[in-house]
């Protein structure tokens, strides 16, 4: 039969229709995860334990009697590391909204590569059929 034949070249090399509807309906599953971004700013929160300098403190010789923690935010401007100082309070808020931050990239990286191949098959599908 021959409309068995066509389903089966189709599995095979599926129509570029259906290539461009199945990145379609991704960029659009990305595009929600965008909506449900919560606040984000770029950075590292760092946890430190700290030497306070004077040579009869506990700290001095023992890792474990180090003070703190003490909570900051780093990250980079023109180069340049910069550090915030965090309180214990504000460090959780801080560190939630740098995993955002990270979740944006992901998502702006993979939403730009599905854009690339989509564009990439309506620029063939606007193209007209040339004929030798
Ligand atoms: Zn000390």
């Amino acid at each position: 039969m021959p409309r068995t034949r066509a389903a089966n070249n189709e599995s095979r090399r599926p129509r570029p229709s259906a290539v461009l509807e199945r990145h379609t309906r991704r960029f659009l599953e990305l595009e929600q995860g965008l909506e449900q971004l919560e606040y984000f700013c770029k950075g590292t929160v760092l946890k430190r334990m700290m030497k306070c300098g004077k040579v009869l403190c506990a700290c001095a010789s023992d890792p474990a009697k180090r003070h703190g923690p003490y909570f900051e935010m780093t990250y980079k401007v023109d180069g340049k590391t910069v550090n915030v100082k965090l309180t214990p309070e504000t460090a959780p808020l801080y560190k939630a909204a740098s995993q955002q931050y990270r979740k944006l990239k992901t998502l702006l990286n993979r939403l730009e590569k599905i854009s690339q191949i989509i564009l990439r098959h309506q620029g063939k599908l606007a193209q007209p059929k040339r004929r030798a």
